[in-house]
């Protein structure tokens, strides 16, 4: 009768989406790369002297914390395997992981590098399978031929599916469904910070209602909750309720914010150093969106100082860039504004928001920057040369006589005619 049951539920009008997690993706790619770190506290650091951007199971055991930076953790916990981040492996991986999943289905949406969120509609039918068993047939798939573990949450909402994902990790089988019977449990049972773009600021807010879970939330009714979260807290809402407002869109969702940041090795009060570390972010940032085909309308630079004191300021473009030596110039300006040679700073950091697709970018009438077409050829000539060569093969921003480049040193556009 399993086939019945299997009709029965994917065929009642509703849409059914699996969101699948790859577990501690950068921590499963090391492993996947070298199996002997299997079972051992892992961690993976961005960048030489970075932080702890992963840890596996066993080093969130020992306490290793997310963030914290190399040195401290080297200290505090040496029992951990520290291991510099791989970006492009990680890239590739994740496109073997997400190519098994578009096999799946034709409507696949990639959420982030680990995360992608597949349309279930109708795939029991065409598997004969339930959603259990295509769940764990496409678990088992990712580990035979990419060897990256992965958790499965299904329901009839992108919000339900993320809800279920999560949920799932606390369970053997790493496969969760929240289906018409269990969603209410499930809701009873989940934070009100917990649900997907809610988050603590939010929640803090919620709870200065009354509301603690995500159950208490669906409680209130529509104008309630328009008033006072506008229409993101309507699509909270009815997607809990398991109506699908989002739907899933093979086009690449586009991040809020892309942002880039590293600790000194030392403190330092020398602005040139700042300005030298700020192109570094700059230009890694300027690469991520330009992979993305976007422009940012708003740039912030992050300072923090030796007393964990943060500052943060931030502009509105007159016109979109995604360009280094364009956004330098305003970052430069916004950090000579915010700096004081008086104070140790311990990290600097860049953030773009606000992003525009390239397709989707009004040419202004009186063009404010004339070096446009040039600049944009010349971003995506580093890319290449990126690529074929390896990163920072060019470096783009502030030339510092007492900060030595091995490699090559990129000043101004004109020097790559
Ligand atoms: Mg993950």
């Amino acid at each position: 009768m399993s086939s019945d049951k299997t009709y029965h539920l994917s065929s009642n009008g509703k849409n059914y989406i699996a969101l699948i997690d790859c577990d501690s993706f950068f921590v499963s790619c090391e492993r996947k790369l070298n199996p002997e770190l299997k079972g051992l506290p892992v961690s993976v650091v961005s960048g030489e002297r970075g932080c702890v951007i992963a840890r596996s199971r066993e080093a969130k055991a020992l306490g290793v914390p997310m963030g914290i930076p190399l040195f401290q953790a080297v200290e505090k916990f040496p029992e951990c395997l520290y291991i510099p981040a791989n970006h492009y492996a990680y890239t590739i991986i994740s496109h073997s992981v997400m190519d098994i999943l578009k096999s799946y289905s034709p409507n696949v949406q990639v959420y982030s590098i680990d995360e992608a969120f597949v349309d279930f509609t109708g795939l029991t039918r065409l598997y004969k399978k339930n959603f259990f068993k295509l769940a764990l047939e496409i678990q088992e798939k990712i580990a035979n031929e990419v060897d990256i573990p992965v958790t499965i949450g299904v329901s009839t909402s992108k919000t339900l599916a993320k809800l279920a994902s999560d949920k799932a990790k606390n369970t053997n089988n790493r496969i969760a469904f929240a289906g018409h019977l269990t969603r209410i449990e499930l809701l009873k049972r989940t934070e009100i910070d917990e649900v997907w773009g809610i988050g603590r600021r939010l929640g803090v807010k919620l709870r200065g209602y009354g509301i603690k879970t995500a159950y208490d939330f669906i409680q209130r009714d529509d104008a309630w909750v328009q008033k006072r979260f506008g229409k993101n807290g309507l699509t909270t809402k009815s997607e809990l309720l398991g109506i699908m407002v989002s739907p899933i869109t093979n086009e690449i969702e586009l991040p809020k914010s892309i942002s880039d940041t590293k600790s000194f090795l030392e403190f330092s009060s020398d602005l040139n150093f700042l300005r030298n570390e700020l192109s570094i972010h700059i230009h890694s940032c300027c690469k991520r969106l330009r992979k993305i085909d976007c422009k940012c309308n708003t740039i912030g630079v992050i300072l923090k100082t030796k007393d964990f004191k943060t500052y943060y300021e931030k502009i509105n473009l007159e016109s979109p860039l995604d360009f280094e030596f364009d956004i330098s110039k305003i970052a430069f300006e916004i950090l000579d504004k915010m700096y004081n040679p008086q104070i140790l700073y311990r990290s600097i950091g860049i953030v773009f928001e606000d992003f525009n697709k390239n397709s989707e970018t009004q040419l202004t009438l009186f063009e404010q920057n004339p070096n446009k077409e040039k600049n944009e050829k010349l971003g995506k000539s580093l890319d290449i040369l990126e690529q074929k060569f390896g990163r920072n093969i060019v470096r783009t921003g502030f030339i510092d006589k007492n900060v030595p480049f091995k490699q090559g040193f990129l000043t101004s556009p004109q020097d790559v005619n």
